[in-house]
């Protein structure tokens, strides 16, 4: 480690910019206060009023070393040596390879990064690499390992970035680059001994080095409690547009110690105080008076997350999900034409009740013609895709990888005739760096799969930090370390309270912790946070004429207090504090509200008194009458639920098609009785095979051979326990399966599907409807039943009805549950009698005309058009119900409430129909 120390000066800006002019190199501690000198010095020049300006040579420090890194490449000094400086993604995947085999439970990613930052660390702060050192601990025995493995790859040629300044050393050491003949620093709170070293060999080699600060300003500081961080972002953000008003041209900077994860609650506090009109729906993009300095990832911009989403086209199965951009973006070619239609299409495929679909299947639905759903241009696009898809090689270079897809990209029309804003231009300019960078990893990387080149754009989309440009701004939203060299006229300081600042200790788990603390490297113990803390603090609030300090007092369940850093400042009250009053968004849209009365309507009679629905229309009918009308005669429905496996819709067909093929072998108890155990079992397997591969067509990505199996033992199961109930009823035969009935309910014509008619030893029918869900007869009554379906088949039975049931085929709970005429029918069947609420209508035939006429009165009501929101059982009806943004049962509900008159037959909103 070097003893040689370099002597920090104060200066004001304009020293620093004559310097700047007299085309000596500015060398600044982060990118941000490059700008800002370079701003500054432009204005400065502006002023004047000369016609040709110097360029300043004002760079990071990193820029510096790889413009030296340049110089070296062209000289070809050392062309022998190295001929390839690694980028941190390549090294990133160097490590990721070293490390793979000997990981155990820990997660890849966060484990390389730890390695590669140990790997820094040891260098940049020249940290003794003996291996006696390492033998500490397993991880640092492991990174001891790996670290010798990464050293022996640099022999190939290849140089690490963190080495970079370590032979620039040797370079001006050697005489083999010239070492500048001044050399200015600033915006660095500390020097690490690698640059200090390097620093040390160029005054060695003539020149003059000076590190630079600017001098501290006279600041006012208040400090202020707030109620939590939403509070803090929006008083903070109401402070800045104050102090805007009062002086359109200051300078304000905030800073925020947790950046990143309280980016969003800052943008959306500045959003709102600031450029209120953002929030209002189809407003063109605004400027923003406010910069920011730490963006969000790459992946998590809308363009971005569709391209990703859109490449998964590459795979077999590409599940709806994924497929989300093709129906619903606006990046894809098409989508302003056919934007209903590829809804359609998305709605359709859900319908398949498949999670997941291919790519012939996307394009024979989007090519059928004459459909709602049909997507001309779409189709087009996939066929274009699958065309190239079928030559398109499985494995291939990452740099191949990256060319396949932004080609594939391409095909489908991804930003084709899009027109980008400024800030989506800058995001899609970032995406093919991005690409870019992957191409460059063939240096390090063999080939991929398709699957292992998703993973690996994904995680460097995620990895990629992206903040868009938005020109000159007066107000910087900046971390601490940003802030380094950067001034203002008025500053905040937020988040600051005892649990970050200073933050708690966090070494790196590579090194050992005693070579950390003796070292002094960053996060390595309380003392080295505390005073790097303190010293950041005094260096921020000396940084601006007024300062504000704030934290939040609470967060969850938690109570914070201030860091001890701030204490000693006065503190204000938030009322006391000046701030702008302007009105949020939301209130004003709030405020400007009116209410207004409409008329209550019907919906517009049934013209024709068939109707398509069957059972579900009486069901929804006495549910809700909007619903029934919004459902079945405005086809208005929800895109349906994804669900992995069979949805249930699906297994009840399933067991309803297995049911079938078992009693069109069986006929009847006797039958059923007569045959062995083992041989029913045979036949029952042979059936439900033959049901499983009936319906395994329709669900093609989910009929796997082992998913097959699979169900084909369970079905196997549930339908020979189901039969074992069905062994202990009297005598009867099977004289009807599935079979249809045109059936008129008052004037309403429906066509309804029977799932079984079976004949008792008396002649009389017993109606059986399947069910694989909870089934429960008592919900048959009343005037608006939950279950009318039963009910209404009582209706239809041509001969004398013994009763109806259910068929409740649940593993592990199988049940009848109906009524009969008499008990006993089936087991566990009830007479009218018994039952509690049959009771009240005297008999099994007053029963059956009660049902007439409560079926009738739904039927009348759906004919006439009555479409009230009016739920049977406010919120419990609404639960099951998609449709509330239609109905807007909620706003009814609490306007009910406000008028405290809510009526007695439900809520009517005729606006909504
Ligand atoms: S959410 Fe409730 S009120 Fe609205 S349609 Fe559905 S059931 Fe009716």
């Amino acid at each position: 480690m070097t003893d040689f120390r370099l002597d920090l000066c104060k200066v004001d800006e304009d020293t620093l910019l004559a310097l700047a002019s007299q085309g000596i190199s500015i060398l600044t501690g982060n990118r941000r206060l490059t700008h800002v000198l370079r701003h500054h010095f432009d204005q400065a020049t502006a002023n004047d009023g000369k016609t040709v300006r110097p360029t300043p040579d004002i760079l990071p420090w990193n820029s510096w070393l790889h413009r030296l890194w340049e110089e070296v490449l062209v000289s070809g000094i050392l062309a022998d040596e190295y001929g390839q400086l690694l980028t941190l993604q390549q090294e990133y995947v160097i490590w990721r390879g070293l490390i793979g085999a000997d990981l155990d439970f820990r997660p890849m990613s966060k484990t390389a990064s730890q390695v590669q930052e140990a790997w820094q660390l040891c260098h940049e702060w020249r940290l003794p690499l003996h291996e006696s050192l390492f033998q500490y601990n397993e991880d640092s025995r492991l990174f001891w390992q790996w670290q010798s493995s990464f050293q022996r790859i640099q022999q190939k040629g290849w140089l690490s970035t963190t080495c970079l300044p370590d032979l620039l050393c040797q370079c001006f050491e050697r005489g083999l680059l010239p070492a500048p003949d001044k050399l200015v620093l600033t915006g660095f709170d500390e020097l690490l001994p690698q640059q200090l070293t390097l620093l040390e060999t160029l005054i060695r080699a003539g020149c003059n080095v000076e590190w630079l600060q600017l001098q501290p300003k006279p600041s006012q500081v208040t400090q202020i409690a707030c109620a939590d961080r939403h509070q803090e972002a929006l008083l903070m953000a109401r402070w800045v547009r104050q102090k805007l008003a009062d002086n359109p041209q200051a300078q304000i900077g905030v800073v925020v110690p947790e950046l990143a994860a309280h980016r969003e609650i800052i943008v959306h506090a500045l959003d709102q105080i600031l450029i209120p009109q953002v929030f209002h729906p189809g407003q063109p993009d605004q400027a923003r008076s406010y910069n920011i300095s730490f963006g969000k990832p790459l992946s998590a911009f809308p363009l971005i997350t569709a391209a990703l989403k859109l490449l998964n086209l590459f795979k077999p199965a590409i599940s709806l999900q994924d497929g989300y951009p093709l129906f619903h973006s606006p990046f894809i070619a098409g989508w302003e034409q056919e934007s209903s239609a590829r809804t359609l299409l998305d709605a359709r495929l859900r319908e398949t009740g498949e999670p997941s679909t291919s790519i012939d299947t996307l394009h024979f639905y989007a090519s059928q013609p004459n459909r709602r759903y049909t997507c001309v241009v779409l189709a087009k696009k996939l066929d274009a895709l699958r065309s190239w898809l079928r030559i398109c090689p499985r494995k291939a270079h990452p740099g191949q990888w990256a060319r396949n897809f932004a080609h594939m990209l391409k095909l489908i029309g991804w930003l084709e005739g899009y027109r980008l804003s400024s800030e989506e231009y800058q995001v899609a300019e970032a995406w093919n760096a991005v690409l870019a960078e992957m191409a460059a990893l063939d240096w390090v990387m063999d080939t991929l799969s398709v699957s292992e080149a998703l993973s690996q754009l994904g995680q460097m989309a995620r990895e990629r930090i992206f903040q868009p440009q938005t020109g000159e701004a007066p107000i910087q939203v900046l971390g601490p370390l940003e802030a380094q060299g950067v001034q203002f006229d008025h500053l905040w300081m937020m988040g600051l309270h005892d649990g970050v600042w200073p933050h708690p200790p966090r070494p790196n788990p590579f090194i050992p912790l005693p070579l950390q603390r003796k070292h002094g490297l960053p996060h390595s113990s309380e003392q080295r946070e505390l005073s790097v803390t303190r010293m950041l603090t005094q260096r921020i609030v000396t940084s601006a004429d007024e300062v504000i300090v704030s934290y939040p007092r609470q967060e969850g369940d938690e109570t914070l207090r201030a860091s001890p850093l701030i204490k000693s400042y006065p503190s204000l009250a938030v009322d006391a504090l000046s701030v702008s009053s302007i009105a949020l968004w939301r209130d004003c849209v709030h405020h400007a509200a009116q209410l207004s009365e409409w008329p209550s309507d019907d919906a517009p009679p049934l013209l024709q008194i068939t109707a398509g629905g069957g059972s579900r229309i009486f069901k929804l009918q006495a549910a809700c009458p909007f619903r029934a009308f919004a459902e079945l005669r405005l086809g208005a429905t929800s895109l349906g639920e994804l669900q992995i496996g069979l949805n249930a819709m699906a297994r009840g067909t399933l067991l309803h098609l297995a049911m079938e093929k078992v009693w069109g072998k069986l006929d009847s108890h006797a039958q059923l009785t007569a045959l062995p155990d083992d041989q029913l079992s045979t036949l029952v397997l042979e059936q439900v095979e033959m049901a499983v591969d009936e319906l395994a067509p329709r669900y093609p990505q989910t009929f796997t051979r082992h998913f097959r199996s699979m169900e084909i033992e369970r079905l196997h199961g549930q339908v020979l326990e189901w039969l074992a109930l069905e062994k202990k009823r009297p005598p009867f035969r099977v004289i009807e399966k599935e079979r249809k009935y045109s059936v008129t309910v008052g004037k309403l014509g429906i066509q309804l599907k029977v799932d079984r008619i079976d004949e008792i030893a008396d002649g009389r029918r017993l109606i059986i409807d399947y069910k694989t869900g909870k089934a429960e007869s008592n919900r048959w009554f009343g005037n608006r039943p939950d279950e009318p379906q039963l009910p209404l088949y009582s209706l239809i039975a041509e001969e004398a009805l013994a009763g109806i049931t259910f068929a409740q085929i649940r593993a592990g709970n199988m049940a009848f549950q109906g009524i009969g005429v008499e008990e006993g029918i089936v087991p566990g069947m009830k007479s009218a009698e018994q039952l509690a609420q049959a009771r009240e209508f005297g008999g099994w035939p007053q029963l059956r005309a009660h049902w007439q006429a409560t079926l009738e009165a739904l039927a009348d009501s759906f004919c006439r058009g009555e479409a009230a929101v009016d739920p049977k059982q406010y919120p419990v009806t609404c639960a099951s119900c998609t449709l509330q943004p239609l109905c807007r049962i909620n706003e009814l509900t609490v306007l009910d409430e406000a008028d405290g008159d809510r009526a007695e037959g439900g809520m009517n909103l005729g606006t909504n129909v």
